[in-house]
This record gives C-alpha cells, structure tokens and sequence, in this order.
C-alpha cells in the first residue's frame, strides 16, 4: 500500500474534514526552494522577527536553576495564573478570579481546549471570513460545524451586526472574534464591539471567543479594547482569549492563556488534564516575567511594525491592479487582486484566482506569500510584515515588477 493510501486508511472521520495548514505549506515550498539555491523572500512568517526581551529568558534560566522541572497544576501554576489576573485588570479593566484563568501550552491550546470541552455534533460556531486558518479545522475537529460569514473589504474585513443576527440559530454555540486580526490586521473599535453585543444580547445561547492574541499590536490613534470590557453584562459568557506568543515575541515557548466564567475554565481544565497536563514548567516562569516585568520595549517594536505597515501599504497601492486597506494592527496586510484576475504571465500561466497569483509570484520572482482562499476570501492575498525593512522594500518592488509582467 502506498503511504498516502495507508493513512487515507488510518485517518479518523473527524481528521478527514480538516484541512493541512495552507501558512506552513507555503513556507514548506518556500523553504525547499530555497534549499534549491533559489532567492527567495518569505512574507509568509506568523511571527515577529524580534527577539524574546533578554528579562524574560533570564527568568526562564533562573527557574531552571531553581529546580522549576516537575509537572505544575493542569491549567497553569498559581504564580501565573496570579499575574494572568493582574494583567485582565491592568489592561482591560477586567476582575478575573485565578479560578477564572486557564494557562494552556500557546492560543492555540487554549482555544482548541474550549472548543472541545463545549461542542456536540451539529453545533454550530460562526467563524467571521477572512479567518486566521485554524478556527475552521478546530470547530471541526472538535466535532462542530464552522458556519463562516463573509466579512469583506467594504466592511472593513470586520463581522457586521446584521450579519451576525442573520447567521444565528438555535445550534450556534460560539461566535469567535478575533481583533486585530490574522490575516487583514483589521481591529473593532469600542463602537464596532458595542455595536454587535446588541446583537448577542438578543441570543442568551451564545458564547463568544475573543481573540486577542495581537492586542499590543495597534497603530497610530487606534486604541484597543476587548468585548467583555465593552459587554460587561455578558462576560459571563465571553472567552477572553491571548498570550505571550506575539506581543513578547515567544511563539516558541507555547503559552497562551484566558480568562472566561468558572464552569467553562473547569471543562477546559477537564480537557487539558487528559490530553497535554501542564504547560512547559519553564515556559510559565517565562510568561509570569514577561507579564510582571517592563512593558516599554514594545513601544519600540511597534513604531518599528507601524513604519514597516505603512512602507508595504504603500508600495502595494502603487503596484498595477492591486488595492491595499491600511489595517489597524497586528503584522499582516491583506490586499485585493481583483484588478489582475484574468490576466496572464509571460510564461502563458493564467491568473485566475489568488492561488495562481501566490504561485506563479513565488515561481517568477521568489517572494512567499499565502493566498486569501487558504483565510476564506478571496481574490486577495497575505503578506506579513514582521521582517526586515530591506527585505519588504525589494519583495514589493519584485511584486510591482511581476504585476506590470502580466498582460
Ligand atoms: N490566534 C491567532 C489569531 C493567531 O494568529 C495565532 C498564531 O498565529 C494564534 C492564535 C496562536 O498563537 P500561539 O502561538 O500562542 O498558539
């Protein structure tokens, strides 16, 4: 039996439904172009090109001095979840009890987590479009169906009131809000957030997960707030979900952690305690540092993202049959190809979707993005910008020179 044969054999029903990850395909092809001896720029990277902040690893090297090497509680130590507690309050104003904290390894864990714990078959979870590419895959692995809804470039690539009233019914489970986003860097205003709590206070069934993985990640006048601080009314059933990943630069470490309502944080715990136990002992004294410690380097990496979004925004607009949103944070920008479907390369390939588009670019020119189908709307693209200066500057002028290729 051949080896694709063999595990077509061995997949579960559950896994059958759910797509490889289109992000790492891309850098996987990216990287083996590279391997080739290709020049290749990779915009494809979710992550900051910064370094984890030197206080924070010397807490991680401290506690493994200290003998911080044994199992801890399930859903994070009482330490962290004590500074998880003191960060919902600083920062959002919100009055969690450490009972109210669940610690988990990364964002993903945690959501993955609250997923399982809550959905039977059928119920639904309504999954904004343009998505970050998990929350689709992990409704269904969980046993749900995503119910996507269309959250175009005219709304500001953000879920509309009345699109979300429509998308209800009696098996919507979750709502999940991600702000700013992954992948249109696109961020609810207070008003925006306010706007479509009316909408959930009409439907006492359903739960909502804010993602809030890139809250540090805001430009300019914008100013970053999360529901339940909008809703107190309805924290009872929000999600507040973040973690060190992206505002400390710490993908590697995998913590990520949420605040939500007691029955809930139990299941979660519940899940964790039969699949991963603890999060990385030394990960959490990591993340317990970076919470408690100084927060003003991140002034400087955000001028840096800003300059660095408004340098690609820039040089997108200029390039032929491409337009490009100024989004309100995170590192990713989300252009629209509509001006260049239909056309063709020089070598006669023909654009007719992003995935031909994110192709034939790596192929002629060597730049790595991920096309808009892989987020749920398309024809657009994703280009993250958490990387060097020279490197944008030449992988836009490379875009510019294939857009004015095509005829
Ligand atoms: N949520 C969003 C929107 C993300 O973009 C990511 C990572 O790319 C995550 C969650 C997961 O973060 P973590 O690395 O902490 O699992």
């Amino acid at each position: 039996m051949s080896s694709s044969k063999a595990a077509t054999a061995l997949q579960s029903a559950a896994l059958a439904r759910v797509k490889p990850s289109a992000t790492l395909a891309v850098t996987a092809r990216a990287r083996a172009l590279k391997a080739e001896g290709r020049d290749i720029l990779s915009l494809g990277a979710g992550e900051p090109d910064f370094d984890t902040p030197d206080f924070v690893k010397q807490a991680a090297i401290e506690a493994i001095g200290r003998g911080e090497t044994k199992y801890t509680d399930t859903d994070g130590m009482a330490e962290l979840k004590a500074a998880v507690v003191r960060k919902f309050a600083r920062e959002n104003g919100l009055g969690y009890e450490p009972s109210q904290i669940h610690v988990a390894p990364g964002g993903k864990a945690v959501i993955y987590n609250a997923l399982v714990a809550t959905l039977s078959a059928g119920d639904e979870v309504i999954v904004p479009a343009p998505y970050w590419v998990s929350y689709p895959d992990m409704v269904r692995l969980a046993g749900g169906e995503a119910v996507v809804v269309e959250a175009g470039a005219d709304a500001g690539f953000k879920l509309q009131p009345g699109a979300l009233e429509g998308a209800i019914t009696a098996r919507t489970r979750w709502l999940i809000l991600n702000s700013p986003s992954n992948p249109t860097g696109a961020a609810y205003s207070r008003d925006e957030l306010e706007a479509l709590a009316q909408v959930l206070r009409r439907h006492a069934h359903v739960w909502v997960l804010t993602d809030d993985m890139y809250e540090h990640l805001t430009y300019g006048s914008f100013r970053f707030c999360t529901l339940a601080e909008v809703a107190p009314d309805l924290m009872d059933r929000i999600l507040t979900v973040n973690g060190v990943s992206k505002a400390y630069a710490m993908t590697g470490w995998r913590i990520g952690y949420a605040g939500g309502s007691k029955p809930l944080i139990d299941l979660m715990r519940k899940v964790a305690s039969q699949t991963t136990s603890n999060p990385c002992s030394i990960s959490q004294w990591a993340a317990l540092a970076a919470l408690d410690g100084p927060q003003d380097f991140m002034d400087e990496r955000r001028k840096v993202f800003q300059r660095r979004r408004d340098l690609v925004v820039q040089a997108l607009n200029e390039c032929e049959g491409i337009t490009c949103a100024v989004p309100e944070g995170a590192f990713y920008v989300y252009p629209s190809i509509a001006g260049l479907i239909g056309k063709t390369a020089p070598d006669g390939t023909v654009i007719d979707s992003d995935e031909a588009f994110v192709t034939a670019l790596l192929d002629s020119e060597g730049v790595a993005a991920v096309h808009g189908e892989a987020f749920g709307l398309s024809p657009f693209f994703r280009i993250s910008y958490a990387t060097g200066d020279d490197v944008l500057t030449e992988a836009c002028a490379r875009i510019r020179h294939f857009c004015d290729s095509l005829g």
